[in-house]
This record gives C-alpha cells, sequence and structure tokens, in this order.
C-alpha cells in the first residue's frame, strides 16, 4: 500500500453528489448507489486516474481495481455513500472478501485501517523486502494488515517477484544512463512504475535512504548506490 494523492473532481460530478447525498433520507443509501451508474462511472474515472500502475486496488496493489469501495462501509454511515473523501479504488478480493463491512475503531472511534490517501501507510507498516512480508508498527498497521489479509501467499510471493523485476529495471537504467541513453532509461522507468505492486518500489526508494540499507539490500548492495541518485529519485 502506498499514499496515494487525492485529485479533485470535476465540478458537475461534485454537486450532483451533494444532490445523492441529500436524497438519502428519502430512499436507502444502497438503492441510490446502485442507481447511480453515471456518477460511479465518473468515480471511477477519477480513482483510475489516481490508482497505482495500470488502476491497480489502492489496498493490495495486485489486482485491477474494480470497485469503487466505501472505506467507511454505507451500513456503518449512509450519509458518506457518495463522500468522494470516503472513496477508494479496489479490487474485488480486498473490496469483498477481505473488508466488506469490517471498519475496526480505537477507543476515541478513529479508524483503525489506513486510508492511503489520508495516511502514509509507511508510518504504519514496515515491509521486509527480503520475504516480501508487512509488520505492523502500530495499532492501526497491525488492524490493516488483519482486515486486508495484505500478507497473503500470492501477495508475499507478488513481492518476491516484483523486488526481483524493480532490481532488475535499476540496474538497467544504470547501464543507460552511463551511456547517455535516455529512450532506454526512460523505457526502464515506466517498467518500474507500471508494475503490480508498486508497494516494493517505493519501500527500496526509503529504504535505500536508511542507516540500516546494506542491512535492508543483503545481497543487492549495489542498488543502495542507483536508488540514491537524484536523477533516478526526481524520475520516480
Ligand atoms: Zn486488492
Amino acid at each position: 500500500m502506498i499514499y496515494i494523492r487525492r485529485i479533485p473532481l470535476p465540478v458537475a460530478l461534485a454537486e450532483r453528489l451533494l444532490v445523492l447525498t441529500g436524497l438519502i433520507p428519502m430512499s436507502t443509501a444502497r438503492q441510490l448507489w446502485n442507481r447511480s451508474r453515471v456518477e460511479r462511472r465518473g468515480l471511477r474515472d477519477a480513482l483510475n486516474t489516481m490508482a497505482p500502475g495500470h488502476q491497480r486496488c489502492m489496498y493490495c496493489g495486485d489486482s485491477e481495481g474494480t470497485s469503487v469501495d466505501h472505506f467507511e462501509p454505507i451500513a456503518r454511515n449512509p450519509m458518506r455513500t457518495f463522500d468522494w473523501l470516503n472513496h477508494l479504488l479496489a479490487c474485488s478480493f480486498c473490496n469483498s472478501n477481505q473488508k466488506g463491512s469490517r471498519y475496526p475503531v480505537d477507543d476515541a472511534g478513529r479508524p483503525l485501517l489506513i486510508d492511503p490517501t489520508v495516511d502514509d501507510p509507511f508510518d504504519h507498516l514496515m515491509l521486509s523486502l527480503s520475504v516480501g512480508e508487512y509488520r505492523a508498527r502500530t495499532p492501526k498497521g497491525a488492524a490493516t494488515l488483519d482486515v486486508l489479509a495484505l500478507n497473503r501467499a500470492v501477495l508475499v510471493r507478488g513481492r518476491q517477484h516484483a523486488r526481483d523485476v524493480v532490481g532488475q529495471a535499476l540496474r538497467m537504467w544504470r547501464s543507460a544512463q552511463k551511456v547517455g541513453d535516455g529512450r532506454e532509461q526512460a523505457r526502464q522507468i515506466r517498467t518500474i512504475r507500471m508494475q503490480p505492486l508498486a508497494d516494493v518500489y517505493h519501500a527500496m526508494l526509503r529504504y535505500a535512504l536508511s542507516d540500516n540499507a546494506p542491512l535492508l539490500f543483503a545481497g543487492d548492495a549495489d542498488l543502495i548506490t542507483i536508488l540514491r541518485d537524484p536523477e533516478l529519485r526526481s524520475s520516480l
């Protein structure tokens, strides 16, 4: 999971969502939502623009985001059904199989789930690059791992693979840089950015700057220098 910058909605769509929110007391929120095809398409377009890679799920980062997820579920707070700040793009597994209507909160009623458009997930989670598994750094991180099953086997294997692909692309980027081949450099940057599981290269960029980098990149120490290169960092 990575931080995602939320974009503003087109004014006409934002106004329409306000009108629909005003209708909720007269209808059930779920019915209104299901009927609002045009608005849902508009929301999907905006979320697709924000999503990492090729419209990946904002929770797992692996699968195609196929659903507009209500971060705070409709069943818990119907008045947020059409609240743009409550909409995320999720794959069907994260949305239906895992999250569903689960929405853990702390004693003060604050969500114990990471909202990637509000929180920086790396404040709450630590990704082991060698194993491909997350470890919780905070109670919010622990609850998010549990609700979304972010250490499910397919994601762990995928992150191991993504680390290898990104490592290879970084080395090819460096070789292209040495011979001044800007086109090849841009190609390798695209490869990295469009990979599923963007959390892996985001973690690599961060951990390369840490004092523990030699430990975290054991076996791939050459990547640390590449990941610290200001030209690379400004491209990613
Ligand atoms: Zn997902």
